[in-house]
């Protein structure tokens, strides 16, 4: 009889979880390594979106210009730390030039297959009735108070529609009888009726405990510090509390996997893109469906045990502390669309690195030099989102299955 295979995954955040979770359905006795407490990092305070609409890449035509001129005006929810960081110049020297109509066109069709894919994954696994997290099939409200970016959006509409994503325009009183949370300062919305959400840090919590049920061993405060290797095989992992042997290992550290990686001679082009989030108790007009606040990039998740104002993009490094001036602006901006923007008390006050890629595209691909390595990070603003196909696929192909979609989009060598 074969024995099991061995696999340790180095990062507890939701592609962790979610390559545990194919791993075990597969046969595998999983370990996890954790530098924190499982679901600390960028998986915690997310706006818990399972937005399988999202084909559009971040770097679209005019990003970049509009940006520009938003940070001018200091409207922007983008902040780039004026540091001379070589990395960073270069990432974003990058993404500009990605920023064109036919490289967004092929992306949104490489994120169209895994989106799809993520999908239909996301509805078996959250049928599990001990995966509790508040999770709604509602849909996403995307508001403006600009009259002309709700017509403009129109064009934007129309790509999605080439993907049958296409989302319903609705009109002032059409939304506000929908969703009458909104302030009748809104000029109108669009409806998609493909996406989700679910409160992340519950998921997190219960499926933690419903992957341990199923054997999966959990090491927490056990930061991973280098690799042992034989030939072209990693044979064992180091880590601050002692070292552990396996047949595979998966990298899957988010926003710090260049740093985990690098011994290997890889260098990954992912940076961290912090975001904020405020968390509070429902507010006395509480909204029961999503909404993308579009001109303050910002997004407003109802929960039935809570209510979260989340967004901004950050690059400025590693630190995760908290800027007063960045949570006001979501207050502030919430304020602009909602009548009832902030409920008390405030439950907590979050910050979190999503690991960004210049294309916008996660990364799923083994390691060049090792072959019993995947890596899977780079999943942007999209993690929680695409976390069952990415989990599936490296689970395929820690077992050298064919995966179900086409991987090559996400792999390494793009770069
Ligand atoms: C404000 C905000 C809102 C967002 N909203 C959404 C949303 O609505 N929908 C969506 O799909 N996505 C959203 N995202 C993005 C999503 O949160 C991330 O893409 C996703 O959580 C990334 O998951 P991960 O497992 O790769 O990273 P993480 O959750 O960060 O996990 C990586 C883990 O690796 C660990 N680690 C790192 N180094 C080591 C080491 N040396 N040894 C051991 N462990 C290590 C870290 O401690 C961490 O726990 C949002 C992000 C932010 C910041």
């Amino acid at each position: 009889m074969e024995s099991k295979k061995e696999v340790i995954i180095i990062g507890g955040g939701v592609i962790g979880l979610a390559c545990a979770h194919y791993l075990i359905e597969k046969g595998a006795r999983v370990r996890i390594i954790e530098k924190d407490g499982i679901g600390d990092g960028a998986s915690h305070g997310n706006c818990g979106l399972l937005y399988f609409s999202d084909v559009i890449p971040l770097c679209s035509p005019g990003a970049v210009g509009q940006e520009i001129y938003r940070t001018l005006c200091g409207t922007s929810p983008l902040y780039i730390k004026p540091t001379l960081d070589f990395k960073r110049l270069t990432w974003l020297l990058k993404f500009a030039a990605k920023c064109r109509s036919n490289t967004m066109e092929r992306a949104a069709t490489d994120k169209y297959e895994i989106l799809k894919y993520s999908d239909l994954l996301f509805d078996k696994l959250l049928a599990l009735p001990d995966l509790g997290c508040d999770f709604e099939k509602k849909g996403i409200l995307t508001v403006f108070n600009d009259p002309k970016k709700l017509d403009k959006f129109k064009e934007t509409n129309g790509f999605l529609e080439t993907y049958d994503l296409g989302y319903k325009r609705l009109e002032k009183d059409q939304v506000l009888e929908m969703e009458p949370a909104l302030s009748p300062r809104i000029a109108g919305a669009w409806y998609s009726t493909f996406d989700w959400h679910l409160r992340p840090e519950l998921l997190m919590e219960s499926w933690r405990k419903h992957l341990a049920k199923k054997g999966l061993i959990i090491e927490e405060r056990a930061k991973m510090l280098d690799f042992e290797i034989s030939g072209n095989t990693i044979t064992h992992v180091n880590t601050i509390q002692g070292k552990f042997a396996a047949d595979s290992f998966i990298m899957a550290t988010g926003a710090w996997a260049p740093g985990t990686v690098r011994q290997l001679g890889i260098h990954l082009p992912v940076q961290p893109g912090k975001g904020y989030s405020i968390t509070m108790e429902r507010p006395g007009i509480c909204p029961e469906i999503p909404c993308v606040l579009y001109e303050k990039n910002m997004v407003v998740t109802p929960w039935k045990s809570a209510y979260r104002l989340g967004g901004t993009m950050e690059f400025s490094g590693y630190s995760t502390s908290l800027n007063s001036k960045r949570m006001s602006k979501l207050i502030n901006g919430a304020a602009q669309y909602m009548k009832d923007p902030t409920g008390h008390p405030i439950i907590e006050e979050w910050a979190g690195l999503r690991p960004m890629t210049y294309d916008d595209m996660p990364i799923i691909d083994r390691s060049p030099a090792q072959e019993n390595l995947v890596i899977a990070t780079g999943h942007g603003m999209l993690g929680l989102t695409l976390a069952t196909g990415t989990g599936k696929i490296v689970a395929d192909m820690v077992y050298d299955d064919t995966p179900d979609i086409n991987i090559s989009p996400f792999g390494i060598s793009r770069f």
